[in-house]
């Protein structure tokens, strides 16, 4: 049930035919996990925690660098120094005080991953680096959890959505690795792929729309084109291929 505060503070999307109170109260249920808190992770938090997600955990180990403020845009300039997921919840709970929000200040690996997702919706991996990247959508896969792909590099950004034994797994699409490197990147990029990952999360729980499934969304800030590549799973996936596909 929705409280009169809820209802109030919601009213505009409350009025979406397509979401409704009924959608409302499956976004106040849904709990979501953000993999990291910078340029894709801070605006991708701020939409949901405005949306009215129930409950929302932050992994991140990083503390906050001058350098990372022309884009993480939940990190202001008294917080250099401290870290990221404080700085972020602090943010958050004011901005909504109806969602629960949990700060853990840890990096991800194979080791915790599994316990950092136990009681978890979906995925949004808002990471910087790939091999974390595959970690997640290796475990988004075992645990049955969507999981919600952005990336950017300068003026340009990807998303993708995927469906557990539905859809291509990221590791159908990206190979390899590459290598960790300080990379360019100006704020608005990742503002807009971190939002596209927001409404894709929205839609996904509410049960609407169209989502980014076997398509990856290229999306070019200069020429201001976005492109759908389409993408299939790949039945010798090392991630998904051993894996029943239904649907
Ligand atoms: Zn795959």
């Amino acid at each position: 049930m929705l409280t009169v505060d809820e209802l109030e503070r919601y009213d505009r999307q409350i009025m979406l035919r397509e979401i409704g109170e009924a959608g409302q109260e499956k976004l106040k249920r849904a709990s979501v996990f953000i993999a990291g808190i910078g340029g894709l992770g801070s605006p991708a938090a701020i939409y949901l925690t405005v949306a009215g997600i129930g409950r929302i955990r932050l992994v991140d180990h990083d503390r906050v660098d001058r350098s990372n403020l022309n884009r993480q845009v939940l990190h202001w300039d008294n917080d250099i120094g401290r870290s990221k997921v404080k700085s972020a919840t602090e943010k958050l709970k004011r901005l909504n005080p109806e969602v629960e929000i949990e700060a853990i200040e840890q990096t991800i690996t194979e080791a915790n991953l599994a316990e950092l997702l136990t009681g978890f919706d979906l995925i949004v991996d808002a990471m910087d680096n790939l091999p974390t990247r595959y970690l997640l959508n290796k475990a988004a896969l075992d645990n049955n959890i969507p999981f919600f792909h952005g990336a950017i590099y300068g003026f340009e950004g990807r998303a993708m959505t995927i469906i557990p034994h539905k859809t291509a797994c990221l590791r159908c699409v990206y190979r390899g690795v590459i290598p960790e490197e300080k990379f360019p990147v100006i704020g608005v990029t990742p503002a807009v792929i971190g939002c596209i990952q927001a409404t894709e999360v929205i839609k996904y729980i509410v049960g609407i729309g169209e989502l980014l499934t076997n398509k990856l969304l290229n999306y070019d800030a200069l020429n201001m084109e976005f492109t759908e590549f389409n993408v299939k799973k790949d039945p010798h996936c090392e991630h998904c291929s051993h894996m029943k596909t239904t649907g």
